[in-house]
């Protein structure tokens, strides 16, 4: 039988990852089904930093002009230290050679949701099904796996050739499939607040993407549009009441910048902080991406941008075998490897440490951490390695090199 076989390739889950795969895969040719489990796309407060290699990669779908115009480029980006004043700016044209975008776009990760599923629209193989709720995996054999859904008309058993977990955290497809999730979730919660209120003007110098650490409270200051979003750590002592009441979002944001008055407050979020991967990505034709298949504290940006990596590399596995390139169990296996171990190994370590680095309390230690920046973003080779290294350009050729 032709590969990948009769049935539709079905990817659950039109967030970023199944959206750009679901998109990749049908415009090459396969047909494509994407389940989506609400009645239209959330616009939800979560990502909102596209890294150079992810854009390099949406660049190949033909994504970035939209993703640009909707967004704001950002060239440059800080290490803040409140109590001192000193701040490390690193300047992403360090990495231009490296790179067709060498700045962070800021953009919600809603908005490439929708590009991707207006794309889809526009492609014959490729169906969209949204209030699809995917219940559990009911069992694969030989040539395909058959998922039981939930949908306007009821219960429904639908089979594809493949079925690609890209529904988040919670996937379903992960946990009928029996694989686990392991890691941990931290006690303390994140809190994502966002204002109109012109921060720009009364912190100095401030670029648009900015880690502020100070003695009390450390937090990260993000432009998106034109709304500046404020990610807060909180204690697990308090409610979730407490934390989301306007009150406290009030006091978080003037010990950030004391101001007359009442700060415009537009969304508020707040969720649980978890490091976890799947013991593997792939069990026969099932296969995991994205949040399904790790998550990770956003400090870096690398929870969205790792899962986009994830689908191209996939995308490009299903090519390589239909193409007879690739023999289909080898192939499989290696994305598993390639996506599992970069990310056990680079994305779980570097977001673990730059949230340690942040919490950091020890006034000798926050000096150094601070004196570490600066020096780093002074000096021309160690500001490319250090951006090499946190934009995620090493990291994604890494992936490719292991066998
Ligand atoms: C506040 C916050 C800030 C963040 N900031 C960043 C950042 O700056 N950079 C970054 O890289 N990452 C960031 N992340 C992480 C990032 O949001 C996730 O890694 C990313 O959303 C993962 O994409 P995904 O497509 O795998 O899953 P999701 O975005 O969770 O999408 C899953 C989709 O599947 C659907 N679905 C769920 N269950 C089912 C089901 N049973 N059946 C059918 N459909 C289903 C959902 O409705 C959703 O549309 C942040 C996360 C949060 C919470």
């Amino acid at each position: 039988m032709s590969f990948p076989g009769k049935d539709p390739i079905i990817v659950c889950g039109a967030g970023p990852v199944g959206g750009v795969l679901a998109l990749y895969l049908a415009r090459e040719g396969f047909n494509i089904v994407l389940l989506e489990k609400e009645k239209t796309l959330p616009e939800d407060l979560r990502a909102s930093t596209f890294h150079p290699p992810s854009m390099d990669m949406l660049d190949r779908l033909g994504l970035m002009p939209r993703l640009i115009e909707l967004g704001l480029i950002v060239s440059k980006y800080q290490y803040r230290d409140r109590r001192t004043g000193e701040i490390a700016e690193f300047d992403l044209s360090h990495i231009k050679d490296e790179t067709k975008h060498p700045y962070r776009l800021q953009c919600e990760q809603w908005r490439l949701n929708k590009i991707c599923c207006e794309e889809l629209s526009k492609i014959p193989n490729a169906k969209v099904l949204f209030d699809h709720d995917v219940i559990k995996v009911i069992d694969q054999d030989a040539d395909g796996v058959n998922i039981l859904v939930k949908t306007p008309e009821g219960e429904k058993t639908m089979r594809g050739s493949y079925v690609i977990g890209a529904e988040g955290a919670n996937s379903m497809v992960r946990q009928t499939s029996g694989l686990q999730y392991g890691g941990f979730t931290y006690p303390e919660k994140f809190l994502v607040a966002s204002t109109p209120f012109p921060f720009e003007k009364f912190l100095p110098r401030l670029a648009g993407v900015n880690y502020v650490s100070d003695p009390d409270e450390w937090c990260v200051v993000l432009r998106c549009n034109n709304l500046w979003r404020v990610l807060f750590p909180t204690s697990p002592n308090d409610s979730n009441e407490k934390l989301l009441s306007d009150s406290h979002i009030q006091d978080r944001l003037q010990h950030l910048a004391p101001k007359k008055g009442d700060y415009e407050i537009g969304h508020r979020t707040l969720y649980n902080v978890h490091q976890r991967v799947a013991d593997t990505y792939r069990t026969g034709r099932i296969l995991l991406a994205g949040d399904s298949a790790h998550i990770n504290n956003p400090l870096g940006g690398m929870g969205m941008n790792g899962g986009l990596h994830d689908a191209f590399n996939l995308a490009e596995k299903f090519l390589g075998i239909r193409e007879g390139k690739l023999e289909v169990n080898a192939a499989l296996d290696l994305y598993d490897r390639q996506r599992r171990l970069t990310a056990t190994k680079f994305v779980q370590e570097q977001s673990i440490a730059n949230k340690k680095l942040m919490e950091e309390k020890d006034p000798d230690a926050q000096k150094k951490r601070q004196a570490d920046f600066m020096r780093q973003a002074a000096d021309p080779g160690l500001a490319k390695k250090f951006l090499l290294r946190t934009s995620m350009i090493n990291v994604v050729r890494e992936s490719y090199t292991i066998q």
